[in-house]
């Protein structure tokens, strides 16, 4: 009897852990990636909870633990780079229950996992997708069609399989009211701290994250949805940046210079995917694709926990596919579904939109910190955990 055959498209997070445990169900399994090779992404990403018991039997701790970054607390600072608070982002047992790590670094990891069992295909993406009741005939970019089992949409927020199976993206995608940039700066980490430092001006917030090797930079700031946007077009980029920050204090001529000099400029409209089903028969979405929770989120964790459910919903029904993705979705809708409302309220402390709101936020930490409080409570990355089950 053939092996079941699965095509992905995105070797990001979910992509990657997808196929090493759909490899060892025993199915075939092809991956597409548009990029060249894997981006280098410096904004840091947590792995933790259920996630990190996945890379536990990955075989992957000891690597993303290596790459991990050192991060224990924010500083929120003012014009001149005083330290108005400092808030422990982990406890010492968290510490042992979660990595943070440079999202590119963590999608090399899983990558090469997964590369020597799963074929993989750079430079190349599904242009066209044609479902039958035997199967799915994909069409690529370069390579002659192929037919698979099922076909996965593991490409992110902007997820061309969501396109071309269930519609154009502005009919699931919601603007939150903010849009993100991050950038590598040119400085190494020897000399800087090993704090998060945070400086904020009404509706904008500017970062400095030290991520090993090479520190962060990144700018969040409230605006609404800019008429013709465009997530690919680093011109525009650059003018919305310029006309959001120019003029702040602290280090924000630097930072901001960087960003409109470098050729690594990452920048997006936060959003969050909603979508009444997650699948289309044989065709279904994972990670972002599906269920983005914005970058105020646990998205990599949620992407990873994800990708193990739905392993084992088509391994346990490798001849009904459309049947195991019903499953995995019900199983992982009670997953993103909180992650998804936390993130509304987390943007509201980390970005306040008022003077006002910057004053009592920091009021907040102050006193929290004075009490030992760590920053789950008061900063968003670290919302609700992706639960088991
Ligand atoms: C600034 C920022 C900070 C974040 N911070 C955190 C955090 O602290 N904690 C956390 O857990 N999450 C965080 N996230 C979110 C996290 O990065 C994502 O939720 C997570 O990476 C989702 O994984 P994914 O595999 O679904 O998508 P992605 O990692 O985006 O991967 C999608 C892949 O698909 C590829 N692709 C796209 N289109 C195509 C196509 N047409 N054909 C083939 N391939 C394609 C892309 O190149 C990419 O490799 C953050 C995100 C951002 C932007």
């Amino acid at each position: 009897m053939n092996r079941p055959s699965v095509l992905i498209s995105g070797a990001g997070v979910a992509g990657p852990t997808l196929a090493w445990w759909l490899v060892r169900a025993g199915v075939a399994v092809t991956v597409v990636e548009r990029a060249q090779d894997l981006r280098s992404s410096g904004s840091p990403v947590d792995v933790r909870g259920p996630a990190l018991q996945v890379a536990e039997q990955m075989g992957i701790v000891s690597r993303l633990r290596e790459s991990g970054t050192r991060v224990r607390a924010v500083q929120l600072v003012d014009d001149a780079g005083r330290r108005l608070a400092r808030i422990p982002t982990a406890s010492r047992r968290d510490v042992d229950r979660q990595v943070e790590i440079p999202r590119g670094v963590l999608a090399s990891v899983l990558y090469e996992a997964a590369r020597d069992d799963a074929e993989f295909l750079f430079d190349e993406s599904v242009v066209a997708l044609d479902q039958d009741a035997g199967g799915v005939e994909a069409v690529f970019e370069h390579a002659a069609p192929r037919r698979f089992d099922s076909v996965i949409g593991a490409d992110g927020l902007h997820s061309a399989v969501r396109r071309m199976a269930f519609g154009p993206e502005g009919d699931f995608l919601r603007h939150m009211g903010l849009y993100v940039a991050t950038v590598f700066l040119a400085e190494s980490t020897a000399a800087t701290t090993d704090d998060v430092l945070l400086h904020n001006r009404p509706g904008r917030a500017l970062a400095v994250h030290p991520v090993l090797g090479r520190p962060g930079a990144a700018f969040m700031f409230r605006s609404p949805a800019v008429p013709g946007f465009d997530h690919r077009d680093t011109a525009q980029h650059r003018r919305l940046l310029v006309a959001a920050y120019a003029g702040g204090g602290w280090r924000t001529p630097e930072l901001l210079d960087r960003a409109c000099t470098t050729d690594d400029l990452y920048f997006d409209a936060v959003a969050e995917v909603r979508m009444a089903e997650w699948s289309i028969g044989r065709i279904g979405l994972l990670g972002d694709a599906a269920a983005a929770a914005s970058f105020l989120g646990d998205g990599s964790s949620l992407a990873m926990v994800g990708a193990v459910t739905l392993a084992e919903e088509l391994a346990a029904s490798p001849g009904d596919p459309a049947t195991a993705l019903r499953r995995y979705e019900a199983r992982h809708r009670r997953r993103t579904d909180p992650v998804q409302r936390a993130a509304v309220r987390g943007s509201r402390l980390l970005i306040p939109a008022t003077a006002g709101g910057i004053l009592a936020r920091n009021a907040a930490a102050r006193l929290w910190s004075a009490v030992g409080g760590a920053a789950q409570a008061l900063l968003p990355r670290q919302a609700a955990p992706a639960g088991a089950g």
